[in-house]
Formats: structure tokens, C-alpha cells, sequence
């Protein structure tokens, strides 16, 4: 079974039960507290219990959580400037995974962010999830604020918004923008590499702050840069809609 908080070992079960979706991590801690969770048969009612969710057996008013839903993770991460988006950089940069507690099922990132880009970085260790997310057959819209230098053609960059822009690589799909002069919003449907960078370079721009401030219903908020966060269960919940898929990790009946 689990061992006592303090030796760095597995994962707190509050954070086992918020991450498996049954309920916010302090309504989890309310389950606990009121003698509704047992591990492995024994009831706990006090905080700070590490266990290992993919081998010991929770149940929550008698009925048990699955051990992969136990499992799952998604986290979110402000990136900061300068962190390659990279599971490991052979020049031992420092990689967005350095800004990631390590515990859990590994995780996979949705979206790649530039070196120089800033902001909204999702994790998850759902591979299905990932994949519908970046695919642009499901359209899920990321926003970008972005700050420009260099007399931009206005008209023009509008213009590409109702129609898609010509680059190097085919038609962008129309996108969605607003602001003006040297500070802009825009919204894409799809992910190309560099996509906002070159569609403001196209029209007389140079891109020198990019950030990322929302994936689909999910904002970046007021995570502070170079911090971390588990998702919510309404997040999640929120994000498998938005590309078709049902709930999961919850035990049934909960
Ligand atoms: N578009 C870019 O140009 N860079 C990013 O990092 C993301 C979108």
C-alpha cells in the first residue's frame, strides 16, 4: 500500500481521485475525510497518503476506481521563453519537461511551442486525446496574442483572415483576428510549424512576443510563467467534448 507523505514516493490520493475525474482536488479531500475512500480495503481518512495508483486499489463509497483512469494525467504548463519543446534536447538545453513534476504516467504535449514562445502548453498522457487535438480535421482553436514590429500591410492581413494566406506550404485555413498596429489576437484552427510567425511575416511583420492564451475552452489564466497545474475534471471534460470523446476515469455510479 501507499507510504506516508514525506518521502517523495507516489502520489497523494486527493490527487489520485481528482485526476481520475471524480471530483475537484478539495471535494476529493472532503471524500476523505469522510471515510467514503479506502485503499487497498483500508479506510483513510487523513491527508498526505502517497500511493502508487496503477498498483494499489482505491475505492470511492465502495466502488472501484480503474487503475488506468487512476493513472491519467493532464497538466498544464505557462512555458516560458527560451524552453525547447522537446521530451529531451541532445545539447542539454533546458526542455519543457524540466518544468514538470515527474510523477505520473508519462506525459505527451499538444502543441508545440517555438523556443522563443511564451504561454499555453497542455500535457496529457491520453494519446488518443493529443492526437485529436492537434489534427486540424477537428478544427480546436488555439489563441495567440501576439506582438508585432514593422509597417504590416492591415488590409491585407484581414483580408487573408476571411480567405486563408498563401504560404510556402498551401492556403492557411481562415482564421480569426483582431487588434491592430503592433498587438494582435488571432485564433487558428489548424498547427502548422511557425504558422502565426509566417503569416505576419507574409505581410510586412515581424513576430518578437508570441503567447499562446487559450487551447480550445481552456484558458491560460493566471498561471504564473514557468508554473505548472493539473487540469481540472470540468477541463478535461471540456476538451475530451470539443474532439468527441466521452468521460472517462470515473467509477461508475459517481
Ligand atoms: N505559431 C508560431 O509561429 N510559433 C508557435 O510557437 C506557435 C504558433
Amino acid at each position: 500500500m501507499g507510504t506516508a507523505e514525506g518521502d517523495g514516493e507516489g502520489t497523494r490520493l486527493q490527487k489520485v481521485l481528482a485526476r481520475a475525474g471524480i471530483a475537484s482536488r478539495r471535494r476529493s479531500e472532503e471524500l476523505i475525510r469522510d471515510g467514503k475512500v479506502r485503499v487497498n480495503g483500508v479506510l483513510v481518512t487523513g491527508m498526505g497518503l502517497r500511493i502508487d495508483p496503477t498498483r494499489d486499489r482505491v475505492t470511492v463509497d465502495g466502488k472501484r476506481l480503474e487503475p488506468g483512469a487512476a493513472a491519467e494525467r493532464h497538466v498544464l504548463l505557462n512555458k516560458p521563453r527560451g524552453a525547447i519543446t522537446t521530451r529531451s534536447d541532445p545539447r542539454g538545453r533546458k526542455t519543457v519537461y524540466d518544468l514538470l513534476d515527474a510523477t505520473g504516467p508519462p506525459l505527451i504535449y499538444v502543441g508545440r511551442l517555438d523556443r522563443d514562445a511564451e504561454g499555453l502548453l497542455l500535457f496529457t498522457s491520453d494519446g488518443e486525446l493529443a492526437h485529436r487535438l492537434t489534427h486540424p480535421s477537428y478544427g480546436v482553436a488555439r489563441e495567440y496574442h501576439v506582438w508585432v514590429d514593422g509597417r504590416l500591410d492591415e488590409v491585407r492581413v484581414r483580408k487573408a483572415a476571411v480567405g486563408g494566406m498563401e504560404l510556402e506550404d498551401g492556403r492557411t485555413a481562415p482564421f480569426e483576428l483582431a487588434g491592430g498596429g503592433g498587438e494582435w489576437s488571432i485564433v487558428l484552427r489548424e498547427g502548422r510549424t511557425h504558422e502565426v510567425k509566417r503569416i505576419f511575416a507574409a505581410v510586412g511583420g515581424t513576430v518578437v512576443r508570441l503567447r499562446r492564451v487559450r487551447l480550445g475552452g481552456l484558458l491560460l489564466g493566471d498561471l504564473r510563467t514557468g508554473r505548472a497545474r493539473d487540469l481540472t475534471p470540468a477541463e478535461v471534460r471540456s476538451l475530451r467534448r470539443a474532439v468527441g470523446l466521452g468521460r472517462r476515469g470515473r467509477t461508475a455510479g459517481l
